[in-house]
């Protein structure tokens, strides 16, 4: 080790990207995109918007999408916030909203960028598990006797496991823990999920974190957001304007803007992802596997008598790339982006093949 790297960055565990394959040809089911592109009016805009306009900087605060978000949520602009990705969003809302003298609440299977923001920012935390099926027992997020929560966090539909925790179960953490903020990460409830955004104006504690990287298959423009309280948005606001002011480009607002006004390709989009999402589900269940119920556009399946890193090895040698973890209690599972039909029919054709070889 350098004599250089001080000891933050040398305590520091990262989070290690999902792959993404230089090359071409393979069947990249892996980190969750989208399989189709995005509404062609996204193209337009960005084209629109690479213009001699680039050498000014954009809007700060990206009003054009705030507005256009806020309307299609049903919030004020006040109540939105924008970030270059999910990613930072939930960046700045661990350091702003998370962090407090008691521990932060997360599930032990979720978003595995959860306990990276913790070490980041040195953010106390309290793992709970999963039940046996995988999913959040509202229970085990209550305040027990002395035992609060500082904040709590909990992707919904779950990431990795794809389960969907009803919106009432989401209602009863939220107001069961009135002094803590909730954050509920949505990256994925477009596909099957019901939204806590209609509660955000009940429940001052409440975020809800959304992204364009899945369901408006723009995971390249890197834009998320947040809607809450405007309270809440205002610390966002505040942490945001001391690490980077201008975090969306023009193009990125552009393309932004023009997905959230095409919401007849949204809805038709997400259909076919969850239709072909159904079907791969069946195909697996028929070849043996135990398929999660799903509400994301992932399945997360294990095959009772097959080993899941070598599963994911022999996927590889046939040119399809799936996301296997080796942790604790998951490492059986394969996570499964749902694709276009023909990169599912192709890989059904490859696990066929190889559980009979
Ligand atoms: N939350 C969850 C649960 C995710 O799976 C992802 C994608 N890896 C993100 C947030 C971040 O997505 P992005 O930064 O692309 O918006």
């Amino acid at each position: 080790m350098s004599r250089f790297w001080s000891a933050v960055t040398h305590g520091l565990t990262p989070y290690v990207p999902g792959e993404q394959p230089k090359i071409d040809n393979l069947v990249k089911l892996n980190t969750n995109e989208h399989p189709y592109g995005p509404s062609p009016r996204v193209i337009e805009a960005i084209q629109a918007a690479a213009s001699d306009a680039l050498r000014l900087y954009p809007d700060p605060n990206a009003d054009r999408l705030k507005l256009a978000l806020a309307a299609r949520h049903g919030v004020r602009p006040d109540q939105v916030f924008v970030g270059n990705g999910s990613d930072e969003v939930l960046a700045h809302a661990f350091l702003g909203l998370l962090k407090h003298e008691l521990p932060l609440w997360m599930p032990d299977i979720s978003y595995s960028f959860y306990p990276v923001y913790c070490g980041l920012y040195e953010i106390a935390h309290r793992i709970i598990p999963l039940t046996e099926d995988f999913t959040l027992r509202v229970e085990d997020y209550l305040p027990q006797g002395e035992r609060r929560a500082g904040a709590i966090i909990f992707p919904n539909p779950n990431a990795p496991t794809g389960r969907l925790l009803p919106l009432e179960a989401v209602e009863r953490i939220v107001a069961g823990n009135p002094e803590a903020v909730v954050l509920v990460d949505e990256a994925y409830v477009d596909f099957g999920g019901d939204s806590a955004i209609p509660l955000v104006d009940r429940y001052p504690n409440l975020l809800v974190v959304h992204t364009f990287s899945k369901s408006r298959s723009l995971a390249g423009l890197r834009v998320g957001f947040a809607i809450g309280h405007a309270d809440l948005i205002a610390g966002l606001e505040r942490v945001k304007n001391s690490f980077n002011s201008y975090p969306l480009d023009r193009l990125a607002i552009a393309g932004a803007v023009a997905s959230v006004e095409d919401e007849a390709y949204f809805q038709q989009s997400c259909r076919k992802v969850i239709a072909s999402r159904e079907a791969l589900s069946t195909q697996m269940t028929e070849l043996g596997f135990d398929v999660l119920p799903s509400a994301a556009n992932f399945i997360f399946a294990r095959h009772p008598s097959r080993d899941g890193a070598e599963l994911a090895a022999a996927l590889r040698q046939r040119a399809i790339i799936v996301r296997h973890f080796k942790a604790a209690r998951i490492d059986q599972f394969l996570r499964i982006t749902v694709g276009t039909d023909e990169q599912c029919a192709a890989l059904v054709t490859a696990l066929r093949k190889i559980l009979h070889a």
